[in-house]
């Protein structure tokens, strides 16, 4: 499919007059019109919702849109369930799906009546332990092990994910936490990565539903949901087909009747840990070629790094680039792009052809949207940028300002007096 950019050159220079580049640039349209269509793909089911994953893009100004239509945020940090009560999510709206747990996240997620969503088997004990009573409602990750196959093809490898408990281990928890007092149960299983085949969730819900079923039958649990987590896709190449949210709702349905109402379970509510599928194509990094040079190969250095976008860099990802205002140009010169980090992995395309580039060129790096800021970092004492949401009636405003030399010094215990002897230094 011909990746378009949701903001036009005009519009990426207007912003750029007041919020220097590099920013990051979320369209609201979009986020909305994926949210809505989530919802109506699972109308079907009742208790439907989406846990919007945090960390994806941790922004309360994008989060609070999804919240409008009802969606949660799924959280792994501390900081992350902190993000989510300060924006007024209560504890129905908050899932606590985090592993390798201290204590005291346990402590805050119970205190905030956020869903606990167990990785492993020896966390009960440390959850009776922690809090004094064990919550009335608790929900445990699942790793069936093995490969996880659609039609014979690999998608992913559980059985080397650090994730979950095994099928022996779910049904000796559901045993132990029914025995003292849980009432409500979940499961949850996160199996495949970025999956662009509508078959992920379907496949998975047949497994999961049939888990349910089991435990059910065997331990006597009340299943209230059964969440489906992340992993739905988005096509970063071109020539990738992307997901059909319908249809995935639609297979679900059917496997949901075949199993869990053929069980007289027809009450389980679906849940969804999405952050990929709702963000990612919905924002972009916006950036400006600054320099150029020709050596062994082309190179455009542009004033955005892999401190800002690090998926190129450790991924290998692709990432597709649009030279604004030269949408209709041939793509007949090939190109490095570059950040400037001391790290020749500082890439953002590799042999890419694009237009011929100009200095002071605007590069709209697509389907950044997701796991794009977020994983922003500090590096070479690179400052993080701007996020600014593009609104339906084309109006923008900052919703983070960008980082500045006083924020980086600011978790140095001197740092009133470095920063200002540096200040007065001039
Ligand atoms: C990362 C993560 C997600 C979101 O994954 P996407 O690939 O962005 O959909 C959901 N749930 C958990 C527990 C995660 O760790």
């Amino acid at each position: 499919m011909e990746k378009i950019p949701f903001l036009t050159k005009e519009k990426a220079e207007q912003i750029a007059a007041d919020f220097p580049t590099p920013f990051y640039v979320y369209d609201e349209k979009g986020i909305r019109e994926t949210c809505k269509n989530l919802y109506k793909a699972f109308s079907w089911n009742k208790g439907f919702r989406e846990y919007f994953a945090v960390k994806a893009t941790p922004n309360p100004f994008i989060i609070n849109i999804l919240r409008e239509y009802d969606c949660g945020c799924d959280c792994s940090s501390m900081t992350e369930l902190m993000l989510s009560n300060a924006i007024g999510a209560d504890g129905d709206h908050i899932m606590f799906s985090s592993n390798d747990t201290p204590p005291e996240e346990f402590a805050y997620a119970d205190k905030l009546g956020a869903i606990i969503n167990l990785d492993d088997i020896t966390h009960i004990d440390i959850l009776e332990k922690t809090l004094c009573k064990l919550p009335e409602r608790i929900s445990c990750r699942y790793n069936p092990g093995g490969y996880f196959k659609i039609s014979n093809n690999i998608m992913d490898n559980p059985g080397d994910a650090k994730y979950g408990l095994t099928t022996e281990q779910i049904f000796e928890a559901f045993r132990i936490l029914k025995a003292k007092g849980v009432k409500e149960f979940g499961i949850h299983a996160f199996l495949a990565s970025n999956t662009v085949t509508n078959e992920y969730y379907p496949t998975l819900a047949a497994i999961l539903f049939d888990l349910a079923v089991k435990l059910k039958k065997a331990i006597g649990a009340n299943i209230k949901f059964v969440n489906m987590s992340g992993g739905i896709g988005i096509p970063y190449k071109p020539e990738q087909e992307p997901n059909d949210i319908f249809e995935i709702g639609a297979n679900v349905k059917k496997v949901y009747d075949e199993i869990l109402v053929k069980n007289g379970m027809g009450d389980v509510a679906i849940y969804t840990e999405l952050g990929r599928y709702m963000l990612a194509p919905n924002g972009a990094l916006v950036t400006r070629a600054i320099n150029q040079k020709h050596i062994h190969k082309e190179y455009i250095g542009v004033d955005a790094c892999a401190a800002n976008l690090m998926r190129p860099a450790i991924y290998g990802a692709y990432h597709h680039i649009t030279v604004l205002g030269k949408e209709n140009d041939k793509a007949n010169c090939k190109y490095d792009i570059t950040g400037s980090l001391c790290e020749n992995n500082d890439k953002f395309a590799i042999d890419r052809l694009l237009p011929k580039i100009d200095m002071g060129d605007l590069l709209y790096i697509h389907d950044a949207g997701a796991h794009g800021f977020s994983m922003g970092y500090n590096y070479n004492g690179k400052l993080r940028s701007s996020e600014i949401l593009l609104k339906e009636d084309g109006s923008y405003a900052m919703i983070r300002r960008a980082e500045t030399p006083k924020d980086y010094f600011a978790t140095f215990d001197c740092f009133e007096d470095l920063y200002n002897k540096l200040i007065n230094r001039g």
